[in-house]
């Protein structure tokens, strides 16, 4: 059986009406970083690029958004570091256990700013929103998946009922653009 991610491999419930949100947990044993998402989170999704973070074994990560004024660390803020500070996305990763526990992007004019990344599978809490698509699936193979398997990844993640993008989904790419034009002035701000 094809292993995508072990949020997403057995299928995945809906969200929880009213969900407020939980705390996530990095995956040490003793004195794990822990953040506190105050709110449900949105565009959840498979990513396929070479910098998110992946659970062991899996070939994609599961990310979603969250407005960064409702992301707090609550313990364990000294084991957090930058994974590559020249990223546009700054991943707060643990540097005992290697899980990224959020994601931040400092440049006000970038389209996502305000939204921070988190993986919800850190939670014991249920409820949070579903994966909805698969984003830049081609790039699976930058990790090292055999070209030949991309028919039998892209079938599975239909199955799912994650359509399968090599970008991110049209929403979200209509939503970069038209934050876009309206700084160059193509359209009205
Ligand atoms: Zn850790
Ligand atoms: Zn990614």
């Amino acid at each position: 059986m094809l292993k995508l991610h072990p949020s997403i491999d057995n299928g995945f419930p809906p969200a929880s009406p009213g969900f407020q949100g939980g705390t996530l947990k990095c995956k040490c044993a003793t004195s794990p970083v822990t953040v506190a998402i105050d709110a449900q989170t949105a565009h959840n999704h498979a990513c396929g690029c070479t910098k998110c973070w992946k659970p062991e074994g899996a070939i994609f990560a599961q990310i979603a958004v969250v407005s960064r004024d409702k992301v707090n660390v609550t313990s364990g803020s000294e084991k957090l570091q930058i994974v590559d500070p020249s990223a546009t996305i700054q991943r707060y990763a643990c540097k005992d256990c290697g899980a990224h526990l959020y994601g931040r992007i400092e440049n006000n004019r970038h389209p996502f700013y305000g939204l921070d990344f988190v993986h919800t599978e850190l939670s014991d809490e249920t409820g949070w929103s579903p994966p909805e698509f698969a984003a830049f699936v081609s790039s699976v193979i930058e990790s090292g998946v055999n070209p030949d398997r991309m028919p039998e990844i892209r079938a599975r993640l239909t199955e799912l009922g994650l359509q399968p993008y090599d970008c991110l989904s049209p929403a979200l790419m209509d939503a970069i653009a038209t934050h876009i034009a309206k700084q160059s002035g193509a359209l009205p701000a």
